[in-house]
């Protein structure tokens, strides 16, 4: 049984396709109320290539008792650790959570909430949103890398997702793997809503990020993750060039006035740093910039 927290973008992007497989799915909401809700829509719709498919796939409340073998955790990274403590006596020993939080730092504190569990990371390059409530478009085809610095063993499960469409990979260095995407987001990400701009209207302050491409490479080095740091500021360029038209997530959720995940972004890379007695300057500085960016709009820096 795929257990799925969350009834949002990813989260419906994965619960719809295990389950047009034939998979068993179960998701689970956060409360009476959504669950009604969800009940009254009749299912979760997955919109592809403009075609609307309804699944009518079962849930429950996060309060039922139904114990949890496999947990794929399909939210926010500063809702995961609260979800997770929630759900922890419904964890059998040795469960296993998939997190697709996006960042650093989530990851940890999961893994503290419910030691009994085994935790696999995803980092993913598929894209979804939310067109309606429990309707979501599957907006970029991609690819997942999954992996576990703890046992370097893929689990059996691997198959379902062969089985489900889910284009994957089980890496070896995970951790490293989301660290450079970190590292993207941190150059990126934060200016764009600082100069209020699509991803390639960044294009226009070269020095800026060569700056912080230079301060994420010694971050990236110095906490172990050389590979991570490899050609950084071409794949920045490259990155901005190919989504030159789009919003950056960050500066999505900001403009929106939603939270965002700063705190497992760019305030991870710069409590990293901190950690390891580095003086970044320019990163500490966007860092500040952004916090009371998005202080001046009631957004929490957490
Ligand atoms: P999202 O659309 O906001 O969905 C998060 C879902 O989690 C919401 O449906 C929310 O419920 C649910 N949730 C939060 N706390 C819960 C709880 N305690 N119990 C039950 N449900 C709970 O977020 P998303 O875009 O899927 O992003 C999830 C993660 O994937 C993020 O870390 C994001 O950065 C990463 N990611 C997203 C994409 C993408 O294209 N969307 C791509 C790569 C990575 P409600 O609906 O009740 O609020």
């Amino acid at each position: 049984m795929w257990h799925v927290l969350g009834a949002g973008s990813l989260g419906t992007l994965w619960a719809t396709r295990l389950f047009r497989a034939g998979l068993p799915v179960q998701l689970i909401l956060r409360d009476q109320t959504r669950l009604t809700s969800y009940l009254q829509s009749g299912g979760l719709t997955l919109i592809e290539q403009a075609q609307k498919q309804k699944f009518p796939i079962s849930a429950q409340t996060i309060g039922h008792l139904q114990p949890i073998e496999r947990l794929l955790l399909a939210c926010k990274a500063y809702d995961a650790a609260e979800a997770v403590t929630q759900l922890a006596p419904r964890l059998v020993n040795g469960a296993e959570i998939l997190l697709l939080q996006n960042g650093l730092g989530s990851q940890d504190e999961v893994a503290r909430a419910a030691p009994q569990a085994r935790c696999i990371f995803a980092s993913s390059t598929e894209g979804a949103f939310r067109q309606a409530d429990f309707q979501v478009v599957f907006a970029g085809h991609g690819h997942t890398w999954l992996g576990d610095p703890l046992d370097l063993q893929p689990p059996a499960w691997l198959e379902d997702l062969r089985q489900a469409g889910i284009a994957h990979d089980w890496s070896l260095d995970i951790l490293s793997r989301l660290w450079r995407k970190l590292a993207l987001n941190c150059a990126i990400n934060p200016l764009t809503v600082l100069h209020d701009c699509r991803n390639g209207g960044l294009l226009e302050y070269p020095a800026q990020l060569a700056c912080l491409c230079s301060e994420l490479i010694e971050l990236l080095n110095r906490c172990g993750h050389s590979s991570a740091a490899e050609d950084l500021q071409d794949d920045v360029l490259q990155v901005i060039q190919a989504t030159a038209a789009n919003f950056s997530s960050m500066h999505q959720d900001a403009s929106q006035g939603r939270r965002t995940e700063i705190a497992y972004l760019l305030g991870y890379a710069c409590s990293a740093a901190q950690r390891h007695q580095l003086v970044l300057p320019h990163l500490q500085d966007l860092h500040a910039r952004l916090l009371s960016h998005l202080g001046a709009r009631g957004l929490p820096s957490h």
